[in-house]
């Protein structure tokens, strides 16, 4: 959010299209929430199913209600006139973080997340206690920046609080957003840095100040690396599990 109310110019006219736009197909992105691959019985069921849907152009992917992209959050559903549907990253690719301050609490968030007139919302949510809830896919397009393309390419998260009370920017927050940032990165292969890890503020035609002076870039960017690294050796574990 940042100017009161987030998306003032992110609805309806900026965000009305489909996405037809094909794109680089990167079968390792195929985004199934961690539940339907537990499911499915894992790894080998969510390959089939990439590879199924994959070759069958335009189709959207399959969704399991409730399912979420980080195996962390809760799912608390937007309300479907706040995003649009689409298959990422097939139809587009996602290549940014957008990091947001919400100008309230994270009950407040949610409700006007669930509100259809609010005509925006973003992906994630994160608390100053550090909980996260996702309300919309990563396949789908979050009206989110008030700019269609950058809505298109992004993922973006809410952070409870204001961006005049430093105070609110706890450490619970920046180590939990920046697990979440981490794992949005290594799924996407979005480089970790202030291109692709971006503030609302810096999306092109906003009017929009989030997250502000006292939002610390250089204490989120180092939380995130690390986090970034530490999932890498957690996968790198349970490959050589599989394999053995
Ligand atoms: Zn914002």
């Amino acid at each position: 959010m940042g100017n009161g109310n987030h998306s003032a110019g992110a609805g309806r006219g900026a965000d009305g299209g489909q996405g037809a736009r094909r794109r680089t197909v990167r079968r390792r992105s195929v985004l199934i929430g961690a539940g339907v691959a537990a499911a499915t019985g894992g790894v080998l069921a969510r390959e089939q199913l990439g590879r199924l849907w994959y070759q069958v152009p335009g189709v959207s992917k399959p969704r399991v209600e409730g399912a979420v992209d980080y195996a962390k959050a809760e799912w608390v559903a937007a309300s479907d006139a706040n995003w649009r549907r689409a298959d990422r990253p097939d139809d587009f690719t996602v290549d940014r973080v957008i990091i947001h301050v919400v100008q309230g609490s994270y009950a407040v968030a949610l409700k006007v997340f669930q509100d259809p007139a609010h005509r925006a919302a973003t992906h994630y949510v994160v608390g100053k206690d550090g909980r996260v809830a996702q309300l919309i896919r990563e396949l789908d397009v979050a009206y989110q920046a008030g700019n269609r393309e950058y809505n298109e390419r992004a993922v973006g998260i809410e952070h409870e609080g204001f961006v005049d009370r430093p105070q609110d920017f706890t450490g619970a927050m920046y180590e939990s957003s920046a697990r979440l940032t981490a794992d949005i990165c290594l799924r996407h292969g979005i480089p970790v840095d202030r291109t692709h890890v971006i503030g609302h503020v810096e999306v092109p035609g906003t009017d929009h100040t989030d997250p502000g002076p006292h939002w610390d870039w250089d204490r989120y960017l180092r939380l995130v690396r690390a986090a970034k690294k530490q999932l890498e050796r957690e996968r790198k574990q349970d490959e050589r599990r599989e394999r053995a």
